[in-house]
């Protein structure tokens, strides 16, 4: 992408895509412009993408979005996408498209409590750190008739490549990241007892990652554990303080985070980016819940929590500090909710709270 340096503003790609996503990036956008100079001037680019425009037009990543990310955004903003549940003939998801195509290989998901609401677990404070390239993701089935009827096969792919630059993320976020009560803790998340040929390679890859050349002792802080995925989620449950920094293979990250989500009340709280090298993408981990859309009740945290942790993977650590102090201060206040954390307040108005804090 273009260097935000040499233009002076900072060009943020939109693309709300399906369901929900275009009533909870609005809220992404307006806090954003309510930072006002403490980030280079923004201007938003709006970019069509996702199964509603599938279903209008019979493509669901335009090559135009895909070009103008490429070539004329510094970063974007997603929203969701509808995933049905069933095979539709042509249609192939528009994030999974976009994060081969721009290379955006972690999914960081940041899972902080921050109030002691009935339905939250206090002293939450982990990051999932998901690969976001392979694993079951490539998308590889077939289906056969064998001598026993109907066989169905998918590839799950596990390269060096992957888990190593995975596992460099993961060390970089577990070194730097403020943790309270300081601890830096990396627990690689596996099942090599079952798939001891690809999970094997993708535990050994990242545990390598300090004895690496260059690294030179810079991760010594950090402590290693292991997990199988399954006793990683029951511990979750049970004693979510003792997780820092958690890195999984595609899969067992998405089961991972959405259940670590379940702890901090609500999905509609829980933010993420996919980055890559050279371009970071905002997308708050939930979907385009269609069971609550167009009703202006979804919960803009997760999108507005996103557009923070895009700023900070971008550097711009006080924007994105403002935007997180203003979403932490109306969760902790309780007055100003949506139904999902048990209030009566609308999308806008939550919007509006946020933004006035900021
Ligand atoms: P998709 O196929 O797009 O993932 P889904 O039916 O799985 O759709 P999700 O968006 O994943 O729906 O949401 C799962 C549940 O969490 C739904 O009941 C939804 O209403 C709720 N939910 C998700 N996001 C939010 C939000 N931002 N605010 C309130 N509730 C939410
Ligand atoms: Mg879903």
């Amino acid at each position: 992408s273009v260097s935000t340096r040499a233009r002076q503003t900072l060009r943020i790609g939109m693309i709300p895509a399906d369901g929900i996503g275009h009533e909870v990036l609005p809220g992404a956008k307006a806090a954003i412009q309510a930072l006002g100079s403490s980030i280079p001037k923004t201007e938003f680019v709006d970019l069509l993408a996702g199964f509603e425009y599938f279903t209008r037009t019979g493509t669901a990543l335009p090559e135009d979005t895909v070009q103008a990310l490429q070539n004329d955004c510094d970063c974007a903003m997603f929203g969701a996408v509808s995933s049905p549940s069933r095979k539709v003939a042509g249609y192939s998801s528009p994030i999974v498209a976009l994060r081969k195509k721009l290379d955006l290989y972690a999914n960081v998901r940041p899972v902080t409590s921050v109030a002691s609401s009935p339905n939250e677990k206090p002293d939450v404070d982990l990051v999932v750190v998901r690969e976001n390239t392979e694993c079951l993701y490539v998308k590889d089935e077939t289906q056969i008739i064998g001598p026993n009827g109907k066989e169905a096969r998918a590839i799950r792919l596990i390269t060096q490549r992957a888990s190593r630059r995975i596992g460099e993320m993961a060390f970089k976020i577990a070194l730097n990241r403020p943790r309270k009560g300081g601890f830096k803790h990396l627990t690689i998340i596996h099942k090599s007892n079952v798939l001891s040929v690809t999970d094997g390679l993708f535990r050994e890859t990242v545990r390598a990652v300090p004895t690496l050349p260059g690294v030179d002792g810079k991760y010594d802080s950090v402590t290693v554990a292991e997990q199988l995925v399954d006793s990683a989620v029951y511990r979750l449950f049970r004693e979510p303080h003792i997780y820092d920094v958690m890195v999984a293979p595609n899969l067992y990250g998405d089961i991972i985070s959405d259940a670590a989500a379940a702890l901090v009340g609500s999905l509609g709280l829980v933010p993420s980016v996919n980055a890559g090298d050279t371009f970071v993408m905002g997308e708050p981990v939930h979907g385009s819940a269609p069971d609550i859309a167009g009703q202006n009740i979804a919960n803009p945290l997760a999108a507005i929590r996103s557009a923070a942790l895009m700023l900070r993977h971008l550097g711009y650590t006080d924007g994105a500090d403002r935007i997180e102090r203003a979403a932490d201060e109306v969760i902790r206040e309780g007055k100003c909710l949506t139904p999902d954390l048990g209030g009566k307040s609308k999308t806008t108005e939550v919007v509006d709270e946020v933004v006035r804090r900021i």
